[in-house]
Formats: C-alpha cells, sequence, structure tokens
C-alpha cells in the first residue's frame, strides 16, 4: 500500500494533458453564467452536463425553484466509501467592464495565469475536479470510491435553494463526506484544509420618537431620543469596553476548540507587523496568533454594520431625531443557533427597551467538522503527496458559507480545500487562476480518489 506505483502514471497522465485541460477550462469560462442577472445559467448546466458525460459521470440536471443543479455520480462499489464533490458554476457580474484587460468571457492567458470571471471562483476548481476525475478513468486506476458531484448555480447569489436541494434529494446524496474547492491557499502558497464556518444573524434596530425632527432646546429633556435609546439598549447587550455580552443566554450552546484543534490554532502562522502594517494599525493592536485564530475560528461577534440618525451634515444643527435606525451582524459559532439567538434578542428587547423594533434581515448557520474525523487525515495527507507541501489545518472560517446544509441537514463532515492564488481577484476584474495551481487541483483531487480507493 505505501508504494503507490501508479501514482507517477497519474501524475504523468496529467503533465502531458495540461493543453487539452486549459482548452477545456476556456471554453466553460466562455459561458456566461450570471446568477444574480439570471443570465445563461441553464446553457452552463447543460454544457458542464455534457462535458461530465463525455468523461464517463452519469449526470443529471436537477430542476429546482431557481436555477438547476447538474448532478454527477460514478458507483464502484456501494460497500465502499462514497465522496460528494461540491461546486457552483454561476459567476459574479463582471463590471466594471472598462478595467478588464481582457473581456471577462473571452478567456485569455497571460503570464502563465487563465484570465475570465470565474476562472478561480469557481469554474476553474470545480473543473480540476473533473479533469481528477477524467484522469482516474483515464489511466485506468482502480477506482475504490463513489463519487458523486453536485454543482450549483445559486451560490454567488446567496445560495438560495441549495437547503431545499438537499433536503428533497437527501437520499440521492448519501455520501461519507463532503469534498469542496473555493477561495484561495494561504498566502504562503502553503494549501490549507477548511473544517467549518462561522455562522451569521443580520439584525436590524429601529426606534421611533416623535413625528418628526424636534428642536433640540426646546424639546430637550422632555422628548425620548431615539439614538440614545438604541445606544442605552446596546450597552445592556454588551459589557462597554470588555465586550462580553450581557444577552441571556448568549454563550450557552458554544463548543470549545478540542485539545487537538487548540494545538493546531498554534500552529497557524500569523505576520502580525503584515497585518498591522496592511490594514494601517499598531502590531500591538492585532492579537498574538494563538488569540487571533480563537477569536476568528471559536467566538462570536457583536457588530455594529452601520447607524443612521439624525443630522451628519456640515456644521450644527441642533435638533431631536424623529428614527435612529442600527444595522448589526453577529456572526456565530457552533453550536449556536440563529433562530435561538434571535429569541434572545427579542427576550433581551422586550425587556430593556420594548419600544424598539428588531428585524431579522438574513442568518446562516454556523459548521464545524471535528479536526478527528478520519476522512480529514485522508484528505491532508492526499494533499500533502499531490503538493509536496505541509498543509494547514484551519478548524473554522471566520467568514459564513453555506456549509451546514451538509454538516447539518447531510449529518456529514465537510472538508474544504482551495485551489487558488491568493490574488485571483474573484468578484473582481481581471479574475484569473494562476495555471499551475490549476495543475495542482486536478493532482490534489486525483490523488484523494487514488488515496480512498487504496484504503
Ligand atoms: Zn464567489
Amino acid at each position: 500500500m505505501s508504494e503507490r506505483p501508479r501514482y507517477s502514471v497519474l501524475y504523468n497522465y496529467i503533465d502531458t494533458h495540461v493543453d487539452e485541460f486549459i482548452e477545456g477550462l476556456k471554453e466553460l469560462l466562455a459561458k456566461p453564467s450570471i446568477s444574480t442577472q439570471g443570465i445563461g445559467l441553464r446553457e452552463t448546466a447543460e454544457y458542464l452536463k455534457n462535458v461530465m458525460e463525455r468523461i464517463g459521470i452519469k449526470t443529471t440536471i436537477v430542476e429546482t425553484s431557481g436555477a438547476p443543479v447538474v448532478f454527477g455520480e460514478i458507483t464502484v462499489d456501494t460497500s465502499r466509501p462514497t465522496i460528494l464533490v461540491y461546486g457552483h458554476y454561476d459567476v459574479q457580474p463582471p463590471e466594471p467592464l472598462e478595467d478588464w484587460l481582457s473581456p471577462p468571457f473571452q478567456p485569455t492567458v497571460r503570464n502563465d495565469r487563465i484570465y475570465a470571471r470565474g476562472a478561480g471562483d469557481n469554474k476553474g476548481q470545480l473543473y480540476a475536479q473533473l479533469m481528477g476525475m477524467k484522469s482516474i478513468l483515464a489511466t485506468k486506476f482502480p477506482l475504490g470510491v463513489n463519487v458523486k458531484f453536485i454543482f450549483e448555480g445559486e451560490e454567488e447569489n446567496g445560495s438560495p435553494h441549495l437547503e431545499e436541494f438537499i433536503t428533497t434529494n437527501k437520499e440521492r446524496l448519501k455520501a461519507d463526506f463532503v469534498y469542496t474547492s473555493d477561495g484561495p491557499l494561504h498566502e504562503s502558497g502553503r494549501p490549507v484544509v477548511q473544517l467549518g464556518v462561522r455562522g451569521i444573524l443580520y439584525l436590524e434596530f429601529t426606534a421611533k420618537g416623535a413625528s418628526r425632527d424636534l428642536h433640540s432646546g426646546n424639546w430637550g429633556g422632555l422628548i425620548v431620543n431615539p439614538a440614545l435609546r438604541l445606544i442605552d439598549l446596546i450597552t445592556t447587550m454588551r459589557e462597554p469596553f470588555s465586550g462580553k455580552m450581557l444577552i441571556e443566554g448568549f454563550y450557552d450552546n458554544i463548543r470549545k476548540p478540542t485539545e487537538e484543534e487548540k494545538k493546531i490554532l498554534e500552529s497557524i502562522p500569523l505576520d502580525r507587523e503584515g497585518v498591522a502594517k496592511d490594514l494601517g494599525l499598531d502590531p500591538s493592536q492585532i492579537p498574538s496568533s494563538i488569540e487571533f485564530y480563537t477569536k476568528l475560528m471559536f467566538q462570536p461577534t457583536f457588530n455594529i454594520c452601520g447607524f443612521i440618525s439624525g443630522y451628519t451634515g456640515k456644521g450644527m444643527k441642533t435638533i431631536i431625531p424623529s428614527t435612529a435606525t442600527l444595522k448589526m451582524d453577529m456572526r456565530l459559532v457552533v453550536d449556536q443557533d440563529p433562530d435561538d439567538i434571535f429569541k434572545k434578542v427579542q427576550q433581551h428587547v422586550k425587556k430593556y427597551a420594548p419600544d424598539v423594533q428588531v428585524k431579522k434581515l438574513g442568518q446562516m448557520r454556523p459548521s464545524r467538522t471535528p479536526v478527528e474525523n478520519k476522512f480529514v487525515k485522508t484528505v491532508y495527507s492526499a494533499v500533502e503527496q499531490a503538493t509536496g507541501l505541509t498543509p494547514l489545518i484551519y478548524p473554522s472560517l471566520g467568514g459564513s458559507l453555506p456549509d451546514y446544509v451538509f454538516t447539518g441537514i447531510l449529518g456529514i463532515p465537510s472538508i474544504m480545500v482551495p485551489y487558488a492564488n491568493i490574488d485571483e481577484s474573484n468578484h473582481a476584474p481581471n479574475e484569473n487562476l494562476a495555471i499551475p495551481l490549476f495543475i495542482r487541483g486536478v493532482k490534489c483531487f486525483s490523488t484523494l480518489l487514488a488515496t480512498l480507493s487504496q484504503e
């Protein structure tokens, strides 16, 4: 088992088919598929289905209430493990067009990079998985793992129908773990194995005073100021200066990092000087590495995104504003439940300021796959083998993705391994994918399939 002699055959095949892989990716990138504008989604899904069928993947287009999902599968033996690959074929709008050096839907190679909308996010990365699959089949590697693919067309629009799709296709999606490649490598160029995300709860608080702005002298001290009302409320929710949350039960369900997770946090490098310089701060304002990653991955936040009230123009205007609105996001960590936290916020507001309205504008659940899971070790060693580099493990991202649909609804581990360069400029003009990293992605996925086949 330790010899793995066929890897050289596999890598040789990949290295001699680079041009073909690039040409194929360029064709896929030339199809606009802009989810937020509803452009080209079905055409791209159909195109992808054809690509997958040519590789030998049994593929169907599955309808949802939104854009179709492309579902593919290769079943070798139901007693063997099954990997479920997730990706998205939709892209962000390309605007502003004048900033592109070559047109966004005319893929162009410059400096060993492919430039096009979707090159990194996410067509290039999902295509790397497909070419990895193709390489395994073409070299007749004895495949010992079942493979399923789901490529959705609404990720850039917030995946509004992914939960519905997962819930209604549970049986069809049965697998041992989910594998996703999206986003960039670590800035050092080291590969990353990501195991979770923070959730989010987005709220809007509104306080109302008189039916119009009032003279602050004639009415001062007599009428409630809605801006102060909101500030008073906030200080009952969060202890000033310490930042400790005072909402009853807010910390109840937070899962603490395990010993192994703590060890991993210590191993993630942090360039404090570099971060401070980039943000225009003093290095003393950046927490030490362990505190930085503990806060980012294992602790919730309470953040004011915006506060609208009163007069903000030039000079003085003495008024008591008639309304105040505050927008807030809380990043939540496992096992905080956004529905539960929202209820606790509502109860808190009812107790301290029942006249203030609270509206929920959005939410997503947090998700985490334990680092101790056996497939994490398999993925880690496959990535190490394919890249020749020691991967970093991130127990969680600071941001939010709908990862809970896999860990929560399907109840299986979810592991993310990004392939793109750090400067992929996704969502921006001149989006690009470094060709060596694209090919490394092909090797990563085929090595993962090979590793799983031999376990
Ligand atoms: Zn994106």
